[in-house]
């Protein structure tokens, strides 16, 4: 009878393993260039006097958890990411953002992207860092979104659509994704750079998040570019 009961309790712990995703094993790409590439972030908190959707709320110790979670994802892909600082920065033309936010708003798509990207406005930055912009809420209830050109840069909400205030860590390493180099891909979910709308539902299963060995190596040779 005991080893009936083992025989069953091996072949339903066999069975749910099956199903369920495995943790990522180190990739060949990173193994063949075994250096891990330090990426300095410097982070701008955004803050406003007219609007609270738009002042940044996150603690140094909160962001610092986000930034582990994001290094867990990318350590498959050898690239690290650090805070360089923590500055406030106050928002531009924020009376222009509160507009393009408002339900009521006559502005194109367009438009409202533009009132995003002006609302961080950090023109006089170094290139050999990662600016990111943590903003309140983002406009159209976006998870993030990346900003490339002449002066780079992520913003990153600390307020999810439905108004919760939540740090989404999948979100903001799918968009350091982007700034080094990497489109969508149509993989499974489970992928980093699949399309939009799929980073809230790897809440919870960083550890399982993957690259493609594509992405791996031509995101190493970007950062390695910007920051070797
Ligand atoms: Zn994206």
């Amino acid at each position: 009878m005991k080893i009936l009961v083992t025989l069953i309790l091996f072949v339903v712990s066999a069975c749910s393993s099956v199903n369920k995703p495995q943790p990522f094993t180190d990739s060949l790409a990173y193994k063949n260039n075994s250096s891990v590439i330090s990426v300095p972030v410097r982070i701008h908190l955004l803050k406003s006097n007219i609007s609270r959707d738009i002042t940044a709320v996150a603690s140094s110790e909160e962001l610092e958890e986000m930034f582990n979670v994001v290094n867990l994802i990318w350590k498959q892909a050898g690239i690290k990411y650090e805070i360089e600082s923590i500055t406030y920065l106050n928002a531009y033309k924020d009376e222009q953002y509160v507009e393009a936010m408002s339900k009521t708003s006559n502005l194109t798509r367009q438009q409202k992207i533009g009132a995003m990207n002006k609302v961080c406005n950090i023109t006089k930055q170094s290139d050999r860092v990662l600016n990111l912009c943590v903003i309140g809420k983002t406009v159209n209830g976006l998870g993030g979104i990346y900003f490339g050109g002449r002066h780079p840069k992520v913003i990153w909400p600390t307020i999810a659509k439905n108004g919760r205030e939540v740090l989404n860590p999948a979100t903001l390493a799918h968009e350091f994704g982007h700034y080094l180099g990497l489109k969508h891909n149509s993989e499974e979910a489970i992928y980093l750079m699949r399309g939009r709308g799929n980073n809230m539902r790897r809440n919870g299963q960083y550890e399982y998040i993957l690259f493609t060995e594509r992405e791996i190596t031509s995101s190493r040779k970007v950062a390695m570019k910007l920051f070797e």
